[in-house]
């Protein structure tokens, strides 16, 4: 049997190689050397993050009674975004390193570091050494010397000439530096993030509009289409999922930050408080109500509590028109990062799309006589940042030491992806024992045929049994059915469930309605 499991202290590098290994996310336009920022998912990834998209679906729209869904243009008039602010505030601020590496980065992710000015000394000729005009900022001699080997010297053509390193007396001070070359950094400039095409034919003539950075003012364009065809009184949601594209200035940490990405997005439209009848949902407890829901989202699919938290932004720190903002956290291997926000907006951006587009946006509240602008609640998530947070939360590397799945008695080592079965890209995987012995193939193929009915099962007779129950086990199937050469007596079949390792024996002419029952319950 397998030792109790832990979440093992996962790496980002672990969980890479695994997605590399396994088809589920490859570097995007890999054959050509990569498009930084871009992945591409594989054949078990695609299926994951469809599971995803779903299982969000389901709960934020098909479970709930007042919740619509929407799936708008990726593409919007280019004044939807001079109306939300994108074009003025969209940005990021961006900074270089004044040293060799010449790295770029954003501004407000550089800590700021205690350094001590370090300045280079040619003493080839000892009789006469020549201090050059270079400074690198560095905690330590050691870490100055570092810098130096990997880009000073030989940027500065150094090679073969004896060089020290002194600190400057008096230098020590705190302050933002290159963390890569101990460069100073240059002053830094607002970079917006929206990035651009053209539509029409002929450039020139051409309008220039943005790919949309959020999927959230497709939602707010169509609020009265929508809230007018659903026939909607106040509360009420519309969500949509779909990409969005930002052109981070850093993309990094594999598919958590990505210039191209998936988002999950519900705007959720209610009544600003004064106009709350006795027993109504504030705007402030809807605020309240959609935090937690979200919270309890991942932990329905998985994610250990411990592994969330949520932090709330400090008041001075919110948008002139937020009422308030919660970040979903989750505990990366890379640290605590933001996994979803959650942002009360109050009637921002309806009025602000009032008043450029000259449309009355206002709702008719029949029970207080009067129109006024919804506020809205957003909890606004990642498809991929989730994703990796179920990835990272999934993984767990054991120790087996039964005798089964021919191992033969030996301790060996399995990886597992205890996916939530909802999730799980595959839900059941059949092998025959024997891919010589066609009656085995073919009842094997035919389990497999039927389950394909209402689920993602795959059939594989391409390795020895042991080898094929760990390919699943790495990509987190639920089950795996064995037809062995005892079935074509007792018509019945092994069913292997991946996180005990038990297996059960079921009747051939039960299998598929035993699997539905164990993958829908
Ligand atoms: P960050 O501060 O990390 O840049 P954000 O606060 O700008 O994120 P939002 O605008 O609130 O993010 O977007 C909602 C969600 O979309 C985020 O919580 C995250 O899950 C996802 N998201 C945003 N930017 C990216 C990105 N570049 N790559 C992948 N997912 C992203």
């Amino acid at each position: 049997m397998a030792d109790k499991l832990q979440r093992s202290d996962v790496t980002l590098d672990t969980i890479v190689s695994l997605c590399k290994r396994r088809g589920i996310i490859f570097p995007g336009s890999d054959i050509y050397g990569g498009l930084q920022g871009t992945f591409d998912y594989g054949p078990v990834g695609a299926e994951l993050k469809r599971n995803v998209k779903n299982a969000w679906w389901r709960s934020m729209v098909q479970e709930r009674f007042d919740i619509e869904g929407v799936d708008t243009s990726l593409l919007l008039h280019p004044a939807v975004w001079t109306a939300s602010g994108h074009v003025e505030n969209f940005t990021d601020p961006l900074c270089d390193s004044l040293g060799p590496s010449r790295k770029r980065y954003r501004a407000d992710h550089i800590e700021e570091t205690e350094c001590a000015k370090f300045v280079l000394v040619d003493v080839t000729d000892n009789a006469a050494p020549k201090t050059l005009d270079t400074e690198i900022w560095a905690p330590t001699k050691k870490k100055a010397k570092e810098f130096f080997q990997q880009w000073y010297e030989k940027a500065l053509g150094l090679e073969g000439r004896r060089v020290k390193i002194e600190e400057v007396e008096g230098s020590r001070t705190t302050g933002r530096f290159s963390p890569d070359d101990g460069g100073r950094l240059t002053e830094a400039r607002q970079f917006n993030l929206m990035l651009s095409t053209t539509l029409g034919p002929v450039e020139e003539s051409s309008a220039k509009v943005f790919l949309r950075p959020e999927t959230a003012q497709g939602i707010f364009i169509n609020y009265e289409n929508a809230r007018a065809t659903a026939r909607r009184k106040l509360p009420f949601g519309i969500a949509q999922q779909g990409k969005s594209f930002r052109n981070e200035i850093t993309p990094r940490n594999f598919i958590f930050r990505t210039r191209e990405f998936e988002q999950m997005e519900m705007e959720f439209f209610c009544k600003p408080g004064e106009f709350c009848k006795e027993g109504e949902q504030s705007d402030m407890e809807w605020f309240e109500f959609w935090r937690n829901e979200r919270l309890q989202w991942y932990i329905r699919y998985g994610i250990q509590p411990a592994n969330l938290r949520f932090y709330d932004h400090p008041k001075e720190k919110l948008s002139h028109y937020s009422r308030g903002t919660t970040d979903i956290e989750y505990l990366y291997p890379i640290g605590w990062q933001e996994l979803e926000g959650i942002a009360h907006r109050g009637n921002f951006d309806l009025t602000q799309h009032m008043e450029h587009s000259g449309k009355d946006l206002r709702y008719f509240d029949p029970d207080a006589n009067t129109h006024y602008v919804p506020y809205v609640i957003e909890p606004a998530a990642g498809v991929d940042r989730a994703m990796l947070a179920f990835l990272c939360d999934a993984y767990r590397e054991e120790i087996v030491t039964s005798g089964e799945e021919g191992e033969g008695g030996k301790e060996s080592r399995r990886v597992v992806l205890g996916l939530h079965k909802d999730l799980a890209p595959v839900k059941a995987a059949v092998f025959p024992l024997l891919k010589n012995r066609p009656e085995l193939v073919e009842t094997a193929k035919k389990i497999a045929a039927d389950l394909k009915r209402f689920t993602n099962a795959v059939y594989d007779d391409t390795a020895a049994i042991g080898k094929l129950y760990r390919r699943q086990d790495e990509i987190g199937t639920p089950f795996c059915v064995t037809v062995d050469v005892d079935s074509m007596e007792d018509q019945a079949v092994t069913v292997r469930e991946r996180d005990s390792m038990q297996q059960v024996r079921i009747p051939l002419d039960r299998v598929v309605a035993y699997l539905r029952d164990q993958l829908q319950g």
